[in-house]
């Protein structure tokens, strides 16, 4: 049996992402070793680490599922890794911590109004946001990382 060779693209930020291979819905590169389907980061892990003990996850301590980086591996429970997803997904729809309660397109539509001039008030009605997120945006206190 063949095993396609794992191969990956390093990013900005030193993950190492796999081309070569299918990515499941989660994230997860996938592959076959052997005839058994393996999820990349754990046989990279195991390649690198040794077994990974009973009861025992790889999480990704760079957040990025499809990342197969041996430096951004690490052991942890079930739990933490339960947790680390209930976090990406918070993250990835803009934490509710006050001046955030929108997501990137949102906090987008909001940009591209107050860019052509469109009154506070009108963007608050059309977009059913409040006075403190569109103000927030306009005096660049919030969502400064989401370009048009
Ligand atoms: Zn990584």
């Amino acid at each position: 049996m063949r095993t396609k060779k794992l191969d990956f693209e390093v990013n900005e930020g030193g993950c190492f992402i796999v081309t070569s291979h299918r990515l499941n819905k989660d994230g997860y590169g996938h592959f076959r070793h052997q005839g058994i389907e393996h999820r990349a980061h754990r046989f990279v892990y195991q390649e690198c680490f040794g077994e990974i003990p009973d009861g025992l996850v790889v999480r990704h301590k760079c957040d990025n599922p499809s990342c197969i980086n041996p430096e951004h591996l690490e052991l942890g429970t079930p739990k933490e890794n339960m947790h680390d997803a209930i976090q990406r997904k918070r993250n990835a729809y803009g934490v509710r911590n006050g001046s955030s309660t929108i997501d990137d397109k949102m906090a987008r539509n909001i940009k591209s109004m107050l860019k052509e001039g469109e009154p506070t008030r009108k963007i608050m009605n059309e977009l059913s946001v409040s006075l403190k997120t569109v103000r927030l945006i306009r005096e660049g206190k919030s969502w400064k990382h989401v370009d048009l």
